[in-house]
């Protein structure tokens, strides 16, 4: 009749519907509890029973609830239980599930299943200075990318983080994952517009592959996240296959920042010294302060491998305290040794910029020290200081009025426009030694530099270029009017002992090069000419 017809033609089942409500008929003495689905989405519990008076049935009873919300919330769990709400992937849960049938499924097929494990390079550095929102921003773009570089029945799921696996099902041979692997990083190191920025990012993969390296989803993912973190280590933007001498090698790493923790109470990081020359007057006016590790185990490391682990672990602040304190006392030292002043530059990190402390940080080395400010420099690199500008605008601006100079590091390699400079109270800034490789070779980069210089100039800020190390690029940077130089041409990094020689050297001649307008050179400075 026409009422029933109303409510079936809203129904996403009608047929279903109408089978089942004759059969409640047709066996009167029934129960029943079920949902049924209407086409705009909602949906209703129905719960139906006998009418009985005694013993005898005379009739029915239905009763009808709307569950849609309830329905609704049940999904949405169930969707926050297995997918990861940032990027809408799969989770760790429901990536583990997969892997597992995809295993089945290869058993049966005889073929492979491969595990890459995704991470971006930096993203921390990103996340903390420019901030979360951006962050996560990001982390959605490069799912979206990853997702565009795979096949249907393929796998992209987020771990966590800024870590990505790609599950790839039907692989014959190992190789064949290298082409869909350089697709995906070539599509991440595409520029990326976030809120107005231009953001680069790389990443660094592993990977793992059923049966050869494990037989269930934990220890593959395990596996390939070791060979990820070898891919790191032997630098970025990399790709490594797992071979079971990777855990050896990530155990390693793992050390290395337990080390770290106790290294600074275990006095064994040091400073050296490397001077920066003026073109003009041919004299040492300042130089940059570059902390080494004397490891007791593995000797000598680089700032390269461990400030990053630093980053990353938190100790940062800690040891980038140490080092302000320490070349204020070293630069004093040399003031109270008769030389003539010069002006020590320190290396702060992004992530210790951004501390609350950090004028009060340097502030009390200045005065533990009794190190005038004007002598002290602080070095920040250009990536480090984007973001939350606010925030660090003030910062410089409190060390600047401290009398503290601000350094603009590697500039050249980050987001260098020159109205963005403007906003900065910087002194100086430090021309890239990427640019500086090339200068007297590469057109583009004797254009970058001349540019820089120019820009600088404008600007009245000093202009050093770092990475110096031929006749030829100083003549170049002479012939361009920059400031000052940094170069193993002059000096590599040496101790305070040695530079107290060279400053003493310089005291006592008027000057400490040969003058004779061939070459800019320490005259006490033997290592050098050794080299
Ligand atoms: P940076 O600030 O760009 O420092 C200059 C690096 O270039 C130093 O490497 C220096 O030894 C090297 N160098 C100097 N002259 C030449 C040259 O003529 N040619 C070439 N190819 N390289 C030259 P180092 O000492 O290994 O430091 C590496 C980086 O580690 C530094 O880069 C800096 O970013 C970081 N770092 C060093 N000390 C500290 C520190 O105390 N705190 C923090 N946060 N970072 C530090
Ligand atoms: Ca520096
Ligand atoms: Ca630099």
């Amino acid at each position: 009749d026409k009422a029933v017809k109303h409510v079936l033609e809203q129904l996403k089942y009608p047929d279903a519907f109408l089978n089942g409500l004759m059969q409640l008929y047709t066996y009167p003495e029934m129960d029943c509890f079920d949902e049924i689905e209407f086409l705009d989405g909602r949906i209703f519990e129905r719960y139906s029973i006998p009418q009985r008076i005694g013993d005898e049935i005379v009739g029915r009873v239905f009763s009808f609830r709307d569950v849609t919300r309830r329905k609704q919330m049940e999904e949405q769990l169930l969707q926050q239980a297995t997918c990861d709400p940032l990027t809408g992937l799969p989770n760790r849960i429901l990536l583990k599930d997969r892997i597992d049938q995809e295993i089945k499924h290869a058993k049966r097929q005889h073929s492979k299943v491969a595990i890459l494990f995704f991470d971006l390079d930096r993203f921390k550095i990103v996340n903390d200075s420019l901030g979360h929102n951006v962050g996560d921003s990001l982390l959605q773009v490069v799912s979206q990318r990853l997702k565009g570089c795979i096949r249907e029945g393929d796998t992209l799921a987020r771990w966590g983080g800024d870590e990505f696996i790609i599950v790839l099902t039907n692989i014959k041979y190992r190789e064949q994952v290298i082409p869909i692997i350089s697709l995906c990083q070539e599509a991440l190191e595409e520029i990326f517009l976030i809120d107005n920025r231009s953001i680069s990012i790389t990443s660094s993969v592993g990977a793992s592959f059923y049966p050869m390296d494990g037989t269930n989803a934990t220890v593959l993912l395990k596996n390939a996240d070791a060979a990820m973190y070898c891919a790191k280590a032997d630098g970025r933007n990399n790709y490594r296959f797992y071979n079971p001498q990777m855990n050896a090698k990530a155990v390693e790493q793992l050390a290395l920042a337990a080390d770290l923790h106790k290294a600074l109470e275990k006095q064994e990081f040091f400073l050296l010294y490397q001077p920066m020359v003026d073109l003009k007057t041919h004299k040492i006016v300042s130089v940059e302060a570059l902390i080494r590790w004397l490891h007791p185990v593995r000797g000598l490391i680089s700032p390269l491998e461990f400030i990053e682990v630093a980053e990353e672990t938190g100790l940062i602040p800690l040891i980038g305290e140490w080092v302000i304190k320490t070349a204020c006392i070293q630069n004093r030292r040399w003031q109270s040794l008769g030389l003539d002043p010069i002006k020590v530059a320190v290396n702060v990190s992004g992530i210790q910029f951004k501390q609350d402390n950090i004028v009060q940080v340097v502030e009390t080395a200045l005065a533990e020290a009794k190190l005038a400010p004007q002598y002290l420099n602080l070095e920040l690199t250009e990536s480090s200081i984007m973001g939350d500008t606010q925030t660090y605008i003030y910062a410089m601006n409190a060390l600047k009025k401290l009398g503290v100079g601000l350094v603009i590091d590697d500039f050249g390699t980050g987001y260098s426009s020159l109205s963005y400079l403007k906003r900065f109270p910087v002194n100086k800034i430090k021309i890239d030694k990427s640019f500086v490789r090339d200068i007297h070779i590469d057109e583009d980069d004797k254009a970058i530099v001349q540019a820089i210089i120019a820009m600088a100039q404008q600007l009245k800020l000093r202009v050093v270029a770092e990475g110096v190390e031929t006749r030829e690029q100083l003549t170049f940077l002479q012939t361009h009017h920059c400031d000052e130089i940094q170069g193993f041409y002059f000096s590599p990094p040496i101790n305070a002992k040695e530079l107290g020689q060279m400053l003493r050297q310089q005291q006592k001649n008027g000057y400490l090069m040969r003058s004779n307008q061939d070459t800019i050179k320490p005259v006490l400075h033997k290592r050098l000419d050794d080299n």
